[in-house]
């Protein structure tokens, strides 16, 4: 197989404020076609490190290189301009005084005669075909964005960046023109990096996601591994609610009121947390908690009390106060079932589905 080359390739980018990182040895690559989401936290650094390889921010150490060529070391530098990164961001960023013809033809340096049919075929690819007279204030948020992805699109970039595009769009219309826009991304090849704080956006469109924190990636990966195999509880909880119960192993076992759990290589006396999305609590409805559990791999089954019960469309979440130590779980369940308050139901953990993660051995000062 050929070596392949990414298109973008960033090795140990650092930024610092006031001498506190705010992106920590951050390396990635991205290859052509291929969508990577930053994804994180508000503040975690994720626009810095797009300003970097934008080149509108400087990196205080760490390398960019496209297509095997460095374009930013510490003592080199490709000026912005002459990156072929095309840049989207959430305001759209239209110039108010140019109508959409001069918008997207902006950054071509072609003269006017040879612009205008690279404009119009643009504005026909995103599905403005005769807009090119219109002005921004004329048009819809998701024809702005539309003009925002021709303009970014015209000069032909081989990288796309992209922070958080699709948040000033309302819901109804952000899946079409999330669709629309990806489409038109992966035909033209280009490597696209997209920023964004939504879980659920990331597994829409990424083929991978780096997964931040504090200006540190602590995951990368496809999104199913990243949602299957995450690295700690922070890394579970980022893409959904968690229950967790806490426990110390002994014999490689962790003793639960919910039965023993598997905790392989974890050293006796360590204290660990065994966390389990709401999808993957199973309510035992036959046998109120008495008897032996229908299979090995439920364990034993817990009394909690419905404190709360809401349909949240297409499921139900159901709120539980856990008798054995007062904590509060949440459990989903699809169609609509709303259990008063006060009712007893008894749960049962999904072996094959929760993450068992060692607490952090804390030393006493
Ligand atoms: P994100 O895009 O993930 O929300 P940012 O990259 O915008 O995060 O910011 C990361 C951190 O850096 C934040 O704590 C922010 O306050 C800080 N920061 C960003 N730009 C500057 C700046 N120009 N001066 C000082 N601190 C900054
Ligand atoms: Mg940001």
């Amino acid at each position: 197989m050929k070596d392949l080359i990414p298109r973008l390739e960033i090795r140990n980018l650092v930024r610092r404020y006031d001498r506190q990182a705010v992106v920590d040895h951050i390396s990635l690559v991205v290859n052509a076609g291929q969508v990577t989401c930053l994804l994180g936290p508000s503040g975690c650094g994720k626009s810095t490190t797009l300003r970097m390889i934008a080149g509108v921010e400087m990196q205080d150490e760490g390398e960019i290189h496209v297509d095997g060529r460095t374009i930013c070391s510490k003592d080199f530098r490709v000026p912005p301009e002459q990156r072929q990164i095309g840049l989207m961001f959430q305001d759209f960023s239209l110039f108010p005084h140019l109508d959409v013809e001069g918008n997207v033809g902006f950054g071509l340096r072609k003269r006017k005669k040879y612009r205008l049919p690279r404009v119009n075929e643009l504005l026909e690819r995103v599905g403005l075909a005769g807009f090119g007279k219109k002005y921004p204030h004329e048009l819809s948020g998701g024809e702005q964005q539309r003009v925002a992805l021709a303009r970014a699109l015209a000069p032909e970039p081989r990288i796309m960046l992209m922070d958080e595009p699709f948040s000033g769009l309302d819901n109804r219309l952000r899946d079409g023109i999330r669709d629309e826009t990806l489409e038109i991304l992966r035909e033209q090849d280009t490597a696209v990096l997209l920023v964004t704080h939504e879980p659920e956006e990331a597994m829409r469109m990424a083929d991978n996601i780096a997964l931040m924190r504090s200006g540190r990636i602590i995951q990368q990966g496809a999104p199913y591994n990243i949602f299957n195999a995450p690295v700690d509880r922070d890394a579970v909880a980022f893409f959904s609610d968690v229950n967790v119960v806490r426990a110390k192993v002994r014999g490689s076992l962790a003793e639960t009121p919910f039965g023993q759990f598997l905790a392989p290589g974890v050293p006796d006396g360590r204290d660990v947390e065994i966390v389990v999305r709401p999808q993957h609590i199973k309510i035992d409805f036959d046998r109120h908690g008495k008897g032996p559990a229908p299979t090995i791999s439920y364990g034993t089954a817990v009394q909690g009390i419905v404190k709360r019960s809401r349909f949240i469309g297409s499921e139900s979440l159901v709120e539980l106060r856990m008798g054995y130590d007062d904590s509060v779980f949440k459990v989903t369940l699809p169609g609509v079932f709303l259990p008063k308050p006060g009712t007893p139901l008894w749960l049962m953990i999904r072996r094959d589905k929760c993450f068992l993660f060692p607490l952090e051995h804390k030393p006493v000062t």
